[in-house]
């Protein structure tokens, strides 16, 4: 008979892993699953021959009052850094990406990659998880930290009810096109980060004044409607119009200056942010108090959403 887990985390991105992390901490044996091949879920960054991109989150918009909460998550952290700071927030980014985040809290828990959950059974005392590649895990507690969509559509092929409202919490797309530059303009060397840019263009991101890319890189984040319409079509397509945008955006901030766009890749996140969130930080499955779900559609449709969601999961009920 295999020992059951104390508790089993579905998905390793920032919220999984805090949740691990303090579950760790009250010394219990904590297993996390996680259908993709590395950890981070929406904190992502991609290595070049040259050139290095945040391809997901590209910061923490940390005020004041969100100091506390970041430090109990992440503890002390000394390569994160003030990218720049804006009406008394102060956007926080790592050297290395936020990559750097990821890695740090990953390092105290068990981990399973590329094992996506794909069925929950809830028994009397014990809940069994079944993975994809035919894996079982017994455990007294499961918490569900994937985006929302997806750990309804789990419960659902489980045969396990949720509460209704969850069903629709629905999540924007992202189409996003990483480029790298070649260009003297000081404005665009200098160029940090912009918000709203056009009605199709949500931000653009220097990776080289972030600190993140060794040599001048962009990462460009096209708006949910613009993405909702374009995520079917060909990639070679949005690819190239994205480029398209980026070019003529750069034009405008460097003032016309000569800069040559070298190389362009597409990266799309079927689920970015949630559009709504739930009324609380968390929930527990009313059918079931074993199942737990949190995550961004629960703290917030960000970084620290995620992770206050997370803090908020009680660990001895
Ligand atoms: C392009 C983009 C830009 C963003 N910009 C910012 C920003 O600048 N600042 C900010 O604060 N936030 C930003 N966000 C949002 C932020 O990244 C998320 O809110 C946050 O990372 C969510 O973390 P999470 O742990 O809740 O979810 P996720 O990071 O999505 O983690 C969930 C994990 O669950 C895994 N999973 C899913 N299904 C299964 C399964 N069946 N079995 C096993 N594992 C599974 C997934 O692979 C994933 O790793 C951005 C997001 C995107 C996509």
């Amino acid at each position: 008979m295999e020992t059951p887990y104390d508790a089993i985390v579905l998905g390793a991105g920032i919220s999984g892993l805090a949740l691990a992390a303090r579950l760790k901490r009250k010394t219990q044996s904590v297993l996390v699953l996680e259908k993709s091949a590395g950890v981070g879920g929406r904190l992502a960054t991609r290595r070049g021959n040259d050139c290095t991109f945040d391809h997901g989150a590209q910061f923490i918009k940390m005020r004041k009052e969100d100091t506390e909460l970041w430090r109990e998550a992440v503890g002390s952290q000394e390569l994160e850094h003030v990218w720049f700071s804006r009406a008394e927030c102060d956007y926080v980014v790592f050297s290395k990406g936020l990559t750097q985040l990821r890695k740090s809290l990953a390092q105290a828990v068990e981990l399973k990659l590329n094992e996506k959950v794909v069925r929950l059974e809830s028994g009397k005392d014990f809940c069994t998880v079944l993975s994809e590649t035919g894996a079982r895990f017994l455990t007294k507690k499961i918490y569900l930290t994937c985006p929302l969509p997806q750990s309804v559509a789990l419960l659902r092929n489980s045969q396990i009810s949720i509460p209704e409202e969850l069903e629709h919490i629905e999540y924007a797309p992202a189409l996003v096109g990483l480029f790298r530059v070649q260009s003297t303009s000081p404005a665009i060397l200098n160029f940090t980060y912009q918000q709203d840019y056009s009605e199709c263009i949500f931000s653009i991101s220097n990776q080289l004044s972030k600190g993140v890319s060794q040599n001048l890189a962009f990462t460009m984040v096209m708006q949910p409607t613009w993405s909702k319409a374009h995520f079917e079509n060909d990639d070679a397509k949005s690819e190239q119009d994205i480029t398209q945008f980026f070019k003529e955006a750069l034009l405008r901030i460097g003032a016309g200056q000569d800069f040559t766009v070298l190389s362009s890749q597409l990266k799309k996140w079927r689920y970015s942010h949630p559009l709504t969130t739930a009324k609380t930080l968390f929930q527990i499955l009313p059918a079931d108090s074993k199942i737990y779900l949190a995550g961004d559609a629960f703290g917030g449709g960000h970084i620290l959403g995620a992770l206050r969601s997370a803090l908020a999961v009680p660990l001895n009920d």
